[in-house]
């Protein structure tokens, strides 16, 4: 283990995510931007070039939070529907909040629930995306099935997510970084150093990318492909249900 970090145990993960998203909701989009120094804006857009949004899309945005990646997506797309669904409901209040200063609201819908058990028929949505969720869920394996079950044949799932650099010294210079500056951060500014623990411990637990690769393969998605962001201090993965 690196710097001391330990493991949170399954049965107690769902409800510390839930805690650190409560915690943050009001203050997530600004910390967002002062954590990643607007980084995060660069990676979904990136997001967006490569998912291509088209016209009349039914877009479902896991862990969707405060709706970032489906006002993107309907900005691209010009038309179309997003459904927002998150674990943690004051994060989706924020983002109703957007919305409906955006004029947007009529497009979208917003629902809570969990990524491992989506209460959605099968084959109901062109585009599954979720944007920095997947490692917050206790067994993402179960959310790509999810995600399998409930895409058309057709659609395309796309996850954006904190990844592993490839270069040993630069994942050090990275580590030394977001162990010892992120959570002094969170402590600075939203007094909250353990939720921004939380974050950096959670990032480098992820699985890497030729791992989470084999992931989205074994959920059931073919001409599964994956691009690095920033070195691979992030990475899109993306699948196809056929
Ligand atoms: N997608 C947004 C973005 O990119 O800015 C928000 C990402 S935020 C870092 C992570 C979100 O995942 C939180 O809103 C949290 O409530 C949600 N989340 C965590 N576990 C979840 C689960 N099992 N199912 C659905 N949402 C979950």
């Amino acid at each position: 283990t690196h710097f001391g970090f330990e493991t949170v145990p399954e049965g107690e993960k769902a409800g510390r995510v839930q805690g650190v998203f409560t915690n943050v909701a009001s203050k997530y989009d600004i910390m967002n931007d002062v954590m990643s120094v607007g980084i995060h804006r660069v990676w979904k857009d990136a997001m967006m070039d490569w998912l291509a949004p088209r016209a009349g899309q039914r877009l479902l945005d896991v862990a969707g939070g405060t709706g970032d990646i489906s006002f993107k997506f309907l900005g691209r797309a010009g038309s179309g529907h997003a459904t927002v669904l998150d674990i943690t409901e004051s994060m989706l209040v924020e983002g109703r909040q957007r919305a409906e200063a955006n004029d947007m609201a009529t497009q979208l819908d917003w629902a809570v629930g969990d990524a491992m058990a989506l209460p959605f028929k099968d084959n109901t949505f062109d585009v599954y995306t979720i944007s920095f969720g997947i490692r917050n869920v206790t067994r993402p394996q179960e959310a790509l099935n999810e995600a399998y079950r409930v895409l058309k044949p057709g659609g395309r799932l796309m996850v954006l997510e904190f990844s592993q650099l490839p270069n040993p010294m630069m994942q050090k210079a990275y580590d030394l970084y977001s162990f010892n500056v992120i959570p002094r951060m969170g402590k600075l500014i939203a007094n909250d150093a353990d939720s921004y623990q939380y974050l950096v411990e959670s990032i480098r637990q992820f699985p890497d990318q030729e791992t989470f690769l084999s992931m989205v393969k074994a959920a059931g998605f073919e001409n599964a492909s994956y691009r690095n962001l920033s070195l691979g201090i992030a990475a899109l993965h993306s699948g196809w249900k056929i």
